[in-house]
C-alpha cells in the first residue's frame, strides 16, 4: 500500500548519531527514527543485549513467565508513579490498552456509562480506530468512519474549556504532555496541574501519552514530571526500546484494577527479545547523570536554535519544546520542503503540524553535533 511519502534515500548502517546511506553518504540523524533511537545507532550495550537474547530464546508467549519481562516491569514501576505494567508492541497498542484500562475501571466500579474520554485538538495517538477516533483530526479520520464513539475534544492549554467539557459520563482525560505530531507544543505545567485537580475533583483518570515525549526525551524519565503531577495511566513506546519495537501501558494499582486475567492480551507483547533490549535501554537511561546530560545538551541546543532563529527571523518564527524534543516553527517555508532540503544537505529532521520542523536527536549527542546541526540548518535555509 502507498501509505507513506518516502524520501528517495535508503540507509544501510548507523553509528551513534550518524547514519549512512547505501552510497556511503553520511547524515547527522536529528530525527532518531521519530524519537525512537535515543541511544543512537548500533549502541554496543543494546546490540549485545539483543544478540545475547537472540542466541538463547526468542519467543514463548504470555502463557509463561518471561524473566526479562518481570524485571523490566519491576524497574519501570520502581522508577515511576506506576504499580502495574502491561507490555505491547507499539505506541498505538499502548494507547488502546490505556483506553481499555480506564473504561474497565469505571465499569467495574458499577459506572458503565462513565466511559467518555476528553482529548486535545491537534493531538496524535496513533492510527488504530480507537486512536484516530480519540484524536479526531480530519486528516486522520476521513474515509475511515464509522468512528468509535465516546471521545470529546477541547483546545490545548485551556483549563476553562476542559472544565466545561467534563460531564457525568466523562471517565478520563488523555493528553500528550508535549504534543509531538501537533507541532512540538509543550502543555504548560500549570495546565497539567489543573488537569490533575479536575480529575481529582470529578473522579476521572488522567492518561498521559508519553509515547513521543517520554523515556528521557525532555530531560526527565517522563515529561509529566516537570509539572510535579502524577497521572493514573501512561502510554509509553518509541524510546523505551531504543529501536526495538515495543511499548508499555503503566498504571496505578487503582486504575489497573479492572485489568484481570482474560481482559486483555497480545501474543508478542513483552517477548524476550524486546524485554532484553528494554532492560538494556533502561540501564543507559537510569545511569547516574544521564538525564543531566539530556538537560544540559537540550539547553545548549535550544540556545543555539534561539540564536539561529533570531538570525533567520524571516524564515523561523519561533523555537519551542523541551529537552531534546524541539521544534522550529517556520515562516513562509514549507516544512516538508525544508526537511527534504536538510536531507539533501546531510541532516535528518522531521516535519510536524503547525508549520514546524522537529528536532529529535538521539539523547547521546554532544555539543559538536549540535554545532554541526546548526551549520547544516544554515546551509539548508540559505539553499531555499
Ligand atoms: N502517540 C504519540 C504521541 C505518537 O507520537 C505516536 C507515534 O508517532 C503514537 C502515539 C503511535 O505510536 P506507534 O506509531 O508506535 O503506533
Amino acid at each position: 500500500m502507498s501509505c507513506y511519502r518516502q524520501a528517495d534515500v535508503a540507509f544501510e548502517r548507523g553509528e551513534g548519531a550518524y547514519i549512512y546511506d547505501v552510497n556511503a553518504k553520511r547524515y547527522l540523524d536529528f530525527n532518531a527514527g521519530i524519537a525512537v533511537s535515543s541511544f543512537g545507532h548500533a549502541h554496543p550495550h543494546l546490540v549485545k543485549a539483543l544478540q545475547d537474547q537472540a542466541a538463547k530464546l526468542w519467543h514463548t508467549s504470555n502463557l509463561y513467565r518471561i524473566p526479562h519481562q518481570d524485571r523490566l516491569a519491576e524497574r519501570l514501576v520502581a522508577n515511576s508513579f506506576a504499580d502495574k505494567c502491561f507490555f505491547v508492541n507499539s505506541g498505538v497498542e499502548a494507547i488502546e490498552c490505556a483506553i481499555k484500562t480506564a473504561r474497565k475501571y469505571f465499569y467495574d466500579q458499577g459506572q458503565p456509562d462513565k466511559n467518555r474520554i476528553i482529548t486535545l485538538e491537534g493531538s496524535f495517538h496513533g492510527r488504530s480506530m480507537a486512536a484516530i477516533s480519540a484524536a479526531g483530526q480530519e486528516k486522520l479520520v476521513t474515509g475511515f468512519g464509522p468512528l468509535l464513539p465516546g471521545f470529546d475534544r477541547v483546545r490545548p492549554d485551556d483549563l476553562e474549556a476542559m472544565a466545561h467539557a467534563i460531564g457525568p459520563e466523562t471517565a478520563a482525560i488523555l493528553v500528550e504532555p508535549v504534543l509531538g505530531e501537533g507541532g512540538v507544543l509543550p502543555l504548560s505545567d500549570g495546565y497539567l496541574q489543573g488537569l490533575r485537580a479536575l480529575c481529582d475533583q470529578h473522579d476521572l483518570l488522567l492518561i498521559c501519552d508519553e509515547i513521543q515525549c517520554g523515556m528521557g526525551r525532555t530531560g526527565k524519565l517522563f515529561a509529566f514530571e516537570w509539572a510535579g503531577i502524577t497521572p493514573d495511566i501512561v502510554a509509553a513506546a518509541k524510546g523505551i526500546g531504543g529501536g526495538f519495537p515495543f511499548g508499555a501501558c503503566l498504571a496505578t494499582e487503582k486504575a489497573a484494577s479492572g485489568m484481570t486475567p482474560g481482559s486483555h492480551g497480545t501474543t508478542y507483547g513483552g517477548n524476550p527479545l524486546a524485554m532484553a533490549v528494554g532492560n538494556a535501554v533502561l540501564d543507559l537511561l537510569l545511569a547516574p547523570g544521564f538525564l543531566d546530560h539530556v538537560n544540559e545538551i537540550g539547553t545548549y541546543l535550544k540556545e543555539q536554535l534561539d540564536h539561529f532563529a533570531a538570525q533567520n527571523h524571516n524564515s523561523v518564527e519561533l523555537v519551542r519544546g523541551r529537552g531534546l524534543m524541539l521544534g522550529l516553527k517556520l515562516r513562509g517555508l514549507d516544512p516538508r520542503e525544508t526537511v527534504a532540503t536538510a536531507l539533501a544537505n546531510g541532516l535528518l529532521v522531521a516535519p510536524a503540524g503547525d508549520n514546524v520542523i522537529r528536532l529529535l536527536p538521539p539523547l547521546i549527542i554532544e555539543k559538536a553535533q549540535v554545532d554541526e546541526a546548526i551549520g547544516l540548518l544554515e546551509t539548508t535555509l540559505s539553499a531555499m
